[in-house]
């Protein structure tokens, strides 16, 4: 990669949305992990016209160009550890379409989910993927990541959603992928292969996508657990029980704490709690699911079950959850809260297992991980407490994060549930699809042989972690 042409990109996407000053490219070398490293320049692009000629000018010239939505994946995705051009593609955002008749919406990547909601709702329909980081995250991202959210476990990830995409291949081409309609066998499903791709095959320029009905009612409950095995127990029966939840959700010990003393809730002290959802059209429909989840969750041991269809109640209720993840550095003052093992998913009958093991193995190299998630959906969360001033910590962190994934990968789950694999979990990834690694960098070579789209990343990701710079975690020896 030679010297990059500012001046010409400039004239492709105008003075104002060109940046290469030093603290826009610090800001924008990292995203919600651990990771970080400075890019050349950022771009911000407002057409797909404008996409077309920066990839073309970068594929000329061998350029590195990382696509950006919000920034706030937790593994690295958007660090762009070969430096070059952040494409933030937060400049297209418009909704470009709400076809009721038709069951669709199109939509720019940069459209933030929470906004797209809020054009949804007065159609009486839903996006419903919806990450706990809604409230930034873009549909790009989200798509880009298959990202899910706390009601996945119902209406599925963003991959479920997705009907049709535009995206700008590494050469500037401009490409359609599937259909607007319900179903599609006309051939290879190549829209399917850009969910996940985390930016490395092409730049996500249009998506179109399914909605579905706001449901009429939702029940929100919680029930407390003395055994985060009893809860995990609990998650697997209700799922094999012909229930539908809407959402299922666990937090342990740890999570519980750290949002006592943040938020002084004055949750209960329990090694568990579990919320659960059902929702639809009709109460009548949603009474006997509660019941029934109820009743589940008390022959394993939950005690203090309420539930509640009134907003307030419900927002009371799921208080404990949405300020989990900013709690977490509230645990102790010692520790900062790190996104390292920060997902995977488990088979149902494995919940409680696993969630136990990643105590087990967090203790067994001295540091504090929490675990929590979108459970229904067989999706644990962890985030790992330690002190960050000190290398030793980091290298019991990666002993400890490489013995979950390998446990995780051993019952039959994955190494990432939604939050995508970016630099943190690339050594488990790699790991785990080691058969096919030549295989998705055969496909990378076709979309992208000049290797310009994210490089360094999924299969093609370093061995170790990348650590951060002293400016966000002061390393001691
Ligand atoms: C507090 C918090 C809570 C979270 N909760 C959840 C959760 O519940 N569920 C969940 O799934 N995730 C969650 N996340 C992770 C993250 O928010 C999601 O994965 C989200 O989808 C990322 O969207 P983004 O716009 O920030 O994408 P970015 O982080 O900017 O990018 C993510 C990936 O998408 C690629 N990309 C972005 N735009 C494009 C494009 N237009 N074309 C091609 N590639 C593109 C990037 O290159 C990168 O690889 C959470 C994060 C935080 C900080």
């Amino acid at each position: 990669m030679g010297p990059i042409d500012i001046e010409l990109l400039k004239k492709i996407v105008g003075p104002e949305n060109v940046r290469d000053n030093i603290a826009d490219r610090y800001v924008y070398g990292a995203d919600a992990s651990v990771h970080e490293a400075t890019p050349h320049v950022i771009v911000r692009p407002t057409n797909t016209e404008q996409v077309q000629e920066v990839m073309r000018y970068a594929n000329r010239e061998k350029i590195p160009v990382v696509p950006r939505g919000a920034g706030s994946g937790m593994c690295g995705q958007v660090t762009p550890i070969m430096g070059g051009i952040v494409l933030d593609m937060k400049g297209m955002n418009r909704i470009l379409e709400i076809n009721v008749k038709d069951g669709y919406c199109r939509v720019e990547p940069g459209v933030v989910d929470d906004d797209l909601n809020r054009a949804l709702k007065p159609y009486g329909v839903f996006y419903p993927p919806t990450p706990a980081s809604s409230l930034i995250a873009t549909i790009g991202g989200e798509i880009a990541n298959n990202a899910s959210g706390t009601r996945s476990v119902k209406y599925g990830a963003a991959r479920d959603a997705l009907l049709a995409l535009k995206v700008v291949l590494a050469n500037g081409e401009c490409l359609s992928l599937g259909a607007t309609t319900r179903v599609a066998a006309s051939g290879y499903p190549l829209e399917r292969l850009i969910v996940g791709s985390e930016g490395t095959l092409a730049v996500i320029v249009e998506a179109t996508l399914r909605f579905v009905p706001i449901p009429k009612y939702r029940c929100l409950g919680i029930s407390n657990f003395n055994r985060l095995s009893d809860a995990g127990d609990a998650i697997s029966d209700i799922m094999a029980s012909g229930c539908q939840p809407s959402m299922l959700e666990l937090v342990d010990k740890v999570a519980i704490t750290a949002v006592n003393k943040a938020e002084k809730l004055g949750l209960p002290d329990v090694e568990a709690i579990l919320l659960f959802e059902a929702d639809g059209m009709a109460k009548e429909s949603i009474d006997p699911e509660i019941e029934k989840i109820k009743s589940i969750c008390e022959k394993h041991g939950g005690f203090g079950v309420e539930y509640s269809y009134d907003e307030k109640e419900r927002a009371r209720i799921f208080a404990g959850r949405s300020k989990l993840f900013p709690s977490l550095s509230k645990f102790d003052d010692r520790l900062a809260s790190t996104s390292l093992a920060d997902d995977m998913a488990v088979p149902f009958s494995k919940m409680a297992e696993a969630a136990g093991k990643i105590h087990e193995i967090a203790a067994k190299y001295g540091i504090v991980m929490t675990a929590y998630g979108h459970c229904g959906a067989g999706c644990i969360h962890t985030k790992i407490l330690m002190d960050t001033d000190k290398n030793f910590q980091w290298e019991a962190a990666e002993k400890a994060v490489a013995e979950i994934y390998d446990y995780v990968c051993s019952v039959g789950g994955t190494t990432s549930a939604e939050h995508g694999i970016g630099l943190s979990k690339a050594p488990a990834f790699k790991k785990e699809k080691e058969a096919a690694l030549e295989l998705m960098r055969g496909i990378k070579r076709v979309f992208d042989p000049n290797n310009i789209l994210n490089p360094g990343k999924l299969m093609d990701a370093p061995d170790r972690w990348l650590v951060a710079t002293p400016l966000r975690y002061q390393i001691v020896e």
